[in-house]
């Protein structure tokens, strides 16, 4: 049996979607390092942030390639307690089409039972996938933390994201 070793190849994506603390680059605009056809010109002296990151798709060979972020347009950050969707804002809404909506969905569903929550960002607006719904959280502020309440609905027990610590900035 063979282990599949993934690759970034011609992704990078991440480069563009993730703030990286070390440079003050801002999320959702082009590394000033990276270079098109070139990659990263700092590779060698990178820093922590990027040394350290590989995404759920390099790191889940269950996931296909239509996930491929340069392909899908969305970087999966999976953590123990948070799988974060960040999407490429030059594209519109690709977490809401086929075949993603409906994985991404299991997830949430998965991720309830195991304390995870999944969680979309897009155009810095933060939005909670449930399995029957999501929540808009808006745009949060830096710091901020989200839990999870068991809360009574119409159609019986249900979960309603919170915003804990710092507030949010905008609705
Ligand atoms: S988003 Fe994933 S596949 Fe693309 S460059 Fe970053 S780590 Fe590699
Ligand atoms: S420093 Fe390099 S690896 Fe890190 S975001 Fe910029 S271009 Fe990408």
């Amino acid at each position: 049996m063979t282990t599949e070793i993934r690759q970034c190849g011609d992704c990078s994506l991440c480069c563009k979607v993730l703030g990286i603390p070390e440079l003050e680059k801002p999320k959702d605009s082009w590394c000033p390092n990276f270079a098109a056809g070139a990659g990263c010109r700092i590779y060698e002296d990178r820093p922590p942030s990027c040394h350290n990151f590989s995404c759920r798709w390099l790191n889940d060979t269950t996931m296909g390639p239509e996930w491929k972020p340069s392909i899908c347009k969305m970087v999966l950050d999976s953590r123990p307690r948070m799988l974060t969707v960040h999407v490429d804002p030059a594209v519109s809404r690709p977490w809401r089409a086929e075949p993603y909506y409906s994985v991404l969905k299991r997830l949430a569903a998965q991720g309830l039972m195991r304390n995870v929550i999944v969680l979309v960002i897009e155009k810095r607006r933060s939005l909670v996938v449930l399995p029957d719904r999501e929540v808009d959280l808006g745009v949060l502020a830096p710091g901020a933390r989200i839990a999870m309440e068991r809360v009574m609905t119409a159609h019986g027990p249900g979960w309603q994201p919170r915003v804990m610590g710092a507030s949010e900035t905008e609705r």
